[in-house]
């Protein structure tokens, strides 16, 4: 095949005798993500590291391999027999393409990861005799060694068959591969916090099924474009893709604007939605909701306010903003790629309805009271049974 990819990965190397499951699940992933390209990728592995053979441009393969949870760098590599000279060859191809890019002088060394213990040179024998050939075999002017500051890490993994050599390595998005840490609803607004939450939780392996409250007319078609767009955003992350479950709140928002006391509308919206949701995981073997909230963020997000929320749900609601500034947020939003999305004008129900004085210290008596004129029910298995489902 015409390109090779050696992957690396960090945190799975950690795990002990179950490390074979999170190899296995990053592997699928991998070929997943590959499949929209065209023929199936050949993936492999061995000790530390995972091999990816394709006949696929290597610019594709990088940007949907970049999005796959567990690679922590993608080093398009050469594979060559367990013989110096060979090495030696491939190794200055890589860096006369290096040279041929750039007109100035690079700071580079070479790093040698010696598996293969029986290979004839030791670790530093590689690393000087290397780098004096690569030196000696291009133009004066255009390498210098520089151990601390190399802008290019010749790198030669010297292992139990082959030796891979390379000299790039673009960057994984880290964390654990997706499916490693079963499912869970992602209470997905248009806003910028919500998608964030959702990607830090697929970065711990956790597949997400999203769920968008939808309140037409109240909130219009382009707030639900919104949250669509911004699912397809997430779903490269995802290599099994999503599916959005849109639920239709309006006749519930109806019902609580109507007969509950207007600075609690807030914290009883929340708690119907965490209600449908819930209704819905169960539905789909859901283990755990995760909303975009973090602590003092808006009159919901006080502590006394997400325990009320957190009361009327069995499963855990996971928070995993909890401790981030809105402009870390924002941060991680841009990196992701959905901030653009998220600041496009559009209104959600918590804007829309948002009470003059919210009340920010609220407890179980007062909420419940709050709710006792609700007649609910019906309407709640109304929502959960019509959903509309869109897979991305
Ligand atoms: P975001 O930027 O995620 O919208 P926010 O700062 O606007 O957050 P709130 O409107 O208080 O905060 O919402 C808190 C959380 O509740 C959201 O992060 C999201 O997880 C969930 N949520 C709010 N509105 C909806 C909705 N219409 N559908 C699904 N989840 C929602
Ligand atoms: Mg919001």
């Amino acid at each position: 095949m015409k390109n090779l990819f050696l992957i690396r990965y960090g945190e799975i190397g950690t795990k002990g005798h179950n490390r074979y499951k999170f190899e296995n699940q990053l592997m699928t992933n991998i070929k997943t993500a590959l499949q929209s390209l065209g023929a199936e990728p050949k993936v492999t592995k061995t000790f530390g590291r995972i091999f990816v053979e394709t006949n696929f441009d290597q610019l594709d393969v990088v940007e949907r391999l970049a999005k796959v949870f567990g690679i922590v760098g993608i080093c398009p590599a050469k594979k060559v027999d367990l013989d110096f000279d060979e090495i030696k060859e491939k190794a200055l191809e890589l860096i006369r393409a290096k040279i041929e890019k750039n007109n100035q002088l690079i700071p580079f060394r070479v790093t040698t990861k010696r598996a293969n213990k029986s290979f004839p040179l030791d670790t530093m024998e590689i690393n000087q005799q290397l780098g004096f050939y690569l030196l000696k075999n291009t133009p004066d002017g255009s390498l210098k060694v520089n151990l601390n500051e190399a802008e290019i890490d010749l790198t030669v993994e010297i292992r139990e068959n082959n030796a891979y050599v390379y000299a790039t390595e673009e960057a994984g998005s880290g964390g654990l591969p997706v499916g490693i840490s079963d499912k869970a609803g992602l209470m997905l607004s248009g806003g910028i916090d919500s998608p964030v939450a959702g990607w830090l939780a697929m970065k711990r392996g956790v597949e997400i099924m999203p769920i968008y409250f939808h309140t037409p007319p109240f909130t219009s078609e382009r707030a639900k474009e919104k949250v669509i767009d911004l699912a397809k955003e997430l779903a490269p992350y995802q290599p099994g893709g999503l599916e959005l479950e849109i639920v239709d709140f309006t006749k519930i928002q109806t019902e609580i604007n109507q007969n509950c006391p207007e600075d609690l509308i807030t914290l009883i919206m929340r708690r119907q939605m965490i209600k449908v949701a819930q209704k819905i995981m169960n539905r789909k073997q859901g283990k755990a909701l995760i909303t975009g909230e973090s602590i003092a963020q808006v009159a919901s997000q006080t502590l006394d306010s997400m325990q009320v929320t957190n009361h009327i749900s069995d499963l855990p609601i996971f928070r995993p903003l909890i401790g981030f500034d809105k402009t870390e947020i924002i941060n991680k939003a841009r990196k992701i790629g959905t901030y653009q999305l998220s600041t496009k004008p559009a209104q959600d129900c918590c804007t829309v309805f948002v009470p003059n004085t919210p009340e920010t210290h609220p407890n179980l008596c007062q909420i419940e009271e709050g709710e006792e004129e609700l007649v609910i029910d019906e309407l709640i298995t109304e929502a959960v049974n019509n959903t509309e489902v869109i897979f991305l």
